[in-house]
C-alpha cells in the first residue's frame, strides 16, 4: 500500500486511476459501520490495485496536513518579519546617515523622529 499512501494525502477526491471517489459502509466483523473511500472502479474489480482509504484516517492525515501547513505558514511570517525588521533597520541606518548629512532624507517624515531634532 506504499503506493497507495504515495497518491492520497488527506481526503482522496481521486483514484490514481483516473476516476472518482466513493464512500462505502464497510461490513466486515472488525470494522462493522466504518466508512471508507473507494474508487468506483476498485469497488467493481477487487483484484486490481484502486484506491481504498478509511475515512476516519483521510481526515486524521487531513487535520495533520493542515498542522504542518499551519507551521509552514508559522514560520514564514516569523521569517517576513525578521526580514522586514531588517529591512527597516537598513532604512533607518540609510536615512539616519543622510539626516546627519542635512537632513535631505527622502522619507524624512517617517523617520523624522529617529535623527533631525532641530
Ligand atoms: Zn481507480
Amino acid at each position: 500500500m506504499s503506493n497507495a499512501r504515495r497518491f492520497s494525502q488527506g481526503v482522496p477526491s481521486r483514484c490514481w486511476c483516473g476516476r472518482g471517489v466513493v464512500i462505502f459502509y464497510s461490513r466486515t466483523d472488525e470494522n462493522p459501520f466504518r466508512r471508507f473511500y473507494r474508487c468506483e472502479i476498485g469497488a467493481q474489480r477487487k483484484k486490481e490495485n484502486h484506491l481504498f482509504k478509511w475515512v476516519d484516517e483521510a481526515l486524521l492525515d487531513e487535520i495533520r496536513r493542515l498542522d504542518a501547513q499551519q507551521l509552514e505558514i508559522t514560520q514564514e511570517i516569523e521569517d517576513l518579519k525578521k526580514s522586514l525588521q531588517s529591512t527597516v533597520e537598513k532604512e533607518v541606518k540609510k536615512q539616519k546617515n543622510s539626516l546627519e548629512l542635512g537632513c535631505l532624507g527622502s522619507i524624512l517624515w517617517l523617520f523624522g523622529r529617529l535623527g533631525c531634532q532641530e
